[in-house]
């Protein structure tokens, strides 16, 4: 997979600059009251997610890591990524066995509190949230169990990877 698209303007979970700055704040808060040492790497780590603002490979934040940190293992990336999971400053999801990461949306001022689910492309990460939620859709009776969680996904090729 080419990751390498920094020249593509991927923009759909919009956030402005003051929003990036705002979610960044929020997530090093969430951090830190989780007990989590600030460290430079992981706020580049965040900073990443919220400038692309898709979901990311771990192999991918990794790659631009290495760049400025070229002694810094692929473990250590991942466990960063983790630790941003539990504190609930990503999310993730997965295709083809492939985890795909992501600055979580609850946090973000477009739909903060508002449940949703994502298009999203399989190609590059980007990601298009869905106004409807197929729960409000279903027939079947289930009033005899508990419903705890529900997953939905759209995946496929966006605007502009389907023209490759
Ligand atoms: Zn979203
Ligand atoms: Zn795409
Ligand atoms: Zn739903």
């Amino acid at each position: 997979m080419n990751v390498n698209k920094e020249n593509i303007n991927f923009e759909t979970e919009y956030l402005t600059d003051e929003q990036k700055k705002q979610t960044l704040n929020d997530g090093l808060a969430r951090l830190k009251a989780a007990g989590f040492k600030m460290t430079k790497k992981r706020q580049e780590i965040l900073e990443i997610f919220i400038e692309e603002g898709k979901y990311l490979r771990a192999k991918e934040i990794h790659d631009r890591l290495t760049n400025k940190y070229p002694s810094m293992s692929y473990n250590t990336t991942y466990r960063n990524i983790y630790d941003f999971i539990k504190v609930g400053i990503l999310e993730s999801t997965e295709y083809n066995q492939e985890q795909l990461f992501k600055i979580n949306c609850m946090d973000q001022e477009h739909d903060s509190n508002h449940h949703h689910h994502h298009f999203i492309c399989r190609l590059c990460g980007l990601s298009i949230p869905l106004k409807a939620c197929p729960m409000d859709h279903i027939d079947t009776d289930l009033s005899d169990v508990l419903i705890e969680s529900h997953r939905f996904e759209v995946f496929g090729l966006c605007a502009t990877c389907k023209l490759k």
